[in-house]
């Protein structure tokens, strides 16, 4: 091995900082929501900068449920979901018993089609969910026109867009009925599990908060019972349980304050990864406008010339202790979605294609020239020197 730096597909960035404000909440008595998620969510409003409310929630998966659920949707519905993404985006649909229509992706930025959301829309489509995939912001003009004029409402999935930019604006401040974030350990802000939703719309926003904590709504009950009766609550509905904890909460905070920097890091990695591939048998990920990008991810896909196929590929990385990925198997090759909605290939040509040489790279902002160099160096071995592995393969 000509290597013997070892490289994770991730390494989160915790601080001092983030450690000591775990141990100040454990100290502090107060474990639950409290003040802390309270200003996790105001912070996470401000850097925002739209005229938006944040409600934390303990993953994404339960924001995208609650934004749904908020909405109305139901059974009889239908939601438009891109077929890259992960089965989180499309099962909270299910979990409402609506209905999901699954549409390929646009071969570019590997978002979801507007031709194929626009093909896609029946007389019970309510919503559509787009993902800003790898922290690429999908064309929300276009998106969005289409969606007006059909009077259906958008719930971004923005899991990978922390902060990722449409036309100058922060994806989570465009309007849409609702954006929501992950901070899941990989994504690009994280409290271990966690996540964020934010909306411009007050109904939204006030059914999401009673609905994130079993129903309970404690202000309209509190308007009618008088000072000394604060322990008196109201059950408007059967609720979850999807709050975040301020042991969570008091993490976020403080990566939060380094979003700005994590994508600056991301983005020298990334721009180190564009300089040492250009002439590569690889297709490297659409870059955005300036500074526009997340890059939680960085996707590249094989060209058909290349001398390894993509699990070759990976198994040479691996072999050679560099982590990857692939984002993603496409939702209708997994036997849920498949055999529910009898999806065939022959509908998600370009995801089909994109899947076959889909391999994601290591890029966290944590690092090291060693490791970057690492990763370029074993890219380069096995895209120049791979034929005698491709046949053994
Ligand atoms: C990570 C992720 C989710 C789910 O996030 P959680 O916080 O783990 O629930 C949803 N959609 C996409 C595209 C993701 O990458």
């Amino acid at each position: 091995m000509r290597d013997s730096i070892k490289v994770p597909f991730f390494r989160p960035s915790i601080g001092d900082e983030e450690i000591e404000e775990v141990v100040a909440t454990l100290r502090g008595g107060w474990l639950t929501t409290g003040d802390r998620a309270r200003r996790f969510e105001d912070g996470f409003a401000d850097f925002l900068g739209g005229n938006v409310e944040a409600i934390a929630v303990n993953s994404a998966t339960a924001g995208l449920h609650l934004a749904l659920e908020a909405l109305g949707i139901g059974p009889g519905d239908e939601v438009i979901v891109p077929d890259l993404t992960f089965t989180a985006t499309a099962e909270v649909v299910r979990y409402l018993g609506a209905e999901v229509k699954l549409v390929d992706v646009d071969p570019e930025t590997l978002c979801m089609d507007p031709d194929r959301f626009a093909d896609a829309i029946s007389g019970r489509t309510r919503a559509v969910m787009p993902v800003h995939y790898g922290g690429l912001s999908c064309d929300m003009d276009r998106l969005g026109r289409i969606a007006a004029s059909n009077g259906i409402e958008i719930v971004e999935d923005a899991a990978h867009a922390l902060p990722t930019r449409w036309n100058g604006r922060l994806i989570g401040a465009l309007g849409t009925a609702a954006a929501v974030f992950s901070f899941y350990a990989n994504k690009t802000i994280t409290t271990g599990e966690g996540g964020m939703l934010v909306t411009s719309r007050r109904e939204i926003a006030e059914r999401a908060r009673i609905m994130r904590l079993h129903g309970i709504d404690r202000d309209s009950f509190d308007r009618f019972s008088r000072p000394g009766a604060g322990w008196r609550y109201d059950i408007v509905a059967p609720g979850f349980k999807y709050n975040l904890s301020d042991l969570a909460a008091g993490v976020g905070l403080r990566q939060l304050r380094k979003a700005d920097l994590f994508r600056d890091q991301r983005e020298a990695v990334a721009a180190r990864y564009f300089e040492a591939f250009s002439d590569l048998p690889l297709r490297l990920p659409a870059r955005g406008a300036q500074g526009g990008h997340a890059w939680h991810l960085f996707a590249v896909r094989l060209e058909p010339d290349a001398p390894v196929d993509r699990d070759g590929f990976i198994a040479l990385l691996t072999e050679r202790g560099i982590g990857s990925s692939v984002h993603y198997a496409p939702l209708h090759q997994m036997t849920y979605w498949k055999e529910r909605y009898g999806l065939k290939a022959e509908d998600f040509p370009v995801a089909e294609d994109a899947f076959r040489s889909l391999v994601t790279l290591p890029l966290f902002p944590a690092m090291r020239d060693e490791e970057i160099d690492a990763v370029t160096g074993a890219v380069r071995d096995i895209l120049t020197a791979g034929r005698q592995v491709a046949a053994g393969a």
